[in-house]
């Protein structure tokens, strides 16, 4: 049995090895987003894969048996093919998706980033943004002019406002460092999806403890119909009782 791991997450990274361990042919695929990715273990492939067509070409080339769609929450772009293509080919697919935050009352939520952009306008002079590079733009009409810390992996190729201050960095962050970050820069909101997990936490503490807003980027719907499990282990099982 070969199984395609759609990863870019700590999740795929950590099912990886499960299935490694288990003796499973597993093949992790990269959107090649990141200069320098962590590598899964096993084999791996890096790019995109051409739309739904050409993963349901992949699938058959590759000679896929089943789907572990483990991208990020807010990846949806590829969690729709991978539902599109296995339903259209019939390759069993399986959505590990971490849980979402527990949700505190205190968040000012919003449903999209154009909203987010607006509601942190409305809440604060020197946003720290926590968004992701391909967001950036988005919060632009509303923060440009506004002294904003903008916190990314990878550099955006499109010049940001003179106003902004980039600072790259992955995670996972700490507790001390985030807190030294925002008051550093005078944060007075914070921006983020939400992502879940345990590697990006720390600064919603770090909020918290400097009294500090937080606008909270809502998860886009899930895919319908789809099989979904929130942690590695049920996906593990899920995948070796298909061998
Ligand atoms: P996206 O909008 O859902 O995907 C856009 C396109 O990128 C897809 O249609 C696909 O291209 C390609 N792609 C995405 N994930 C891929 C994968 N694992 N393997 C091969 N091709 C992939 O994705 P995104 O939000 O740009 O995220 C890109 C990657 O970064 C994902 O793998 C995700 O797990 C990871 N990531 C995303 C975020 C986030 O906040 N969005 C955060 C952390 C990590 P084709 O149509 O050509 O196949």
């Amino acid at each position: 049995m070969r199984v395609l791991l759609l990863g870019g997450t700590a999740e795929a990274r950590d099912l990886a090895q499960a299935l490694v361990d288990e003796g499973v042919d597993v093949l992790s695929s990269l959107a090649g987003r990141v200069a320098r990715p962590r590598l899964p273990v096993g084999r791996v492939r890096v790019g995109g894969f051409g739309g739904v067509d050409g993963l349901v070409a992949a699938l058959a080339d590759l000679g896929i048996d089943v789907v572990v769609d483990a991208t990020h929450p807010f990846a949806r772009g590829m969690t729709a093919n991978a539902a599109a293509a296995c339903a259209a080919t019939g390759v069993p697919l399986l959505r590990l998706e971490r849980s979402g935050w527990d949700p505190d009352p205190s968040w000012h939520r919003a449903a999209d980033h154009a909203a987010a952009a607006e509601l942190a306008a409305g809440l604060g002079r020197r946003p720290f943004l926590t968004v992701g590079r391909q967001e950036l733009a988005r919060f632009v009409p509303h923060l440009g002019g506004l002294a904003v810390l903008a916190r990314v992996v990878d550099p955006p190729q499109d010049p940001l406002p003179a106003a902004w201050t980039l600072v790259t960095s992955r995670g996972p962050y700490t507790l001390d460092g985030d807190r030294d970050l925002m008051a550093g820069h005078g944060a007075d909101v914070l921006v983020t999806k939400d992502s879940g997990g345990s590697y990006t936490w720390p600064k919603m503490q770090a909020a918290a403890q400097l009294g500090i807003p937080v606008v909270v980027v809502e998860r886009p719907a899930p895919e319908p119909g789809a099989l979904v499990v929130n942690a590695v282990a049920p996906a593990l099982e899920w995948v070796l009782a298909r061998r």
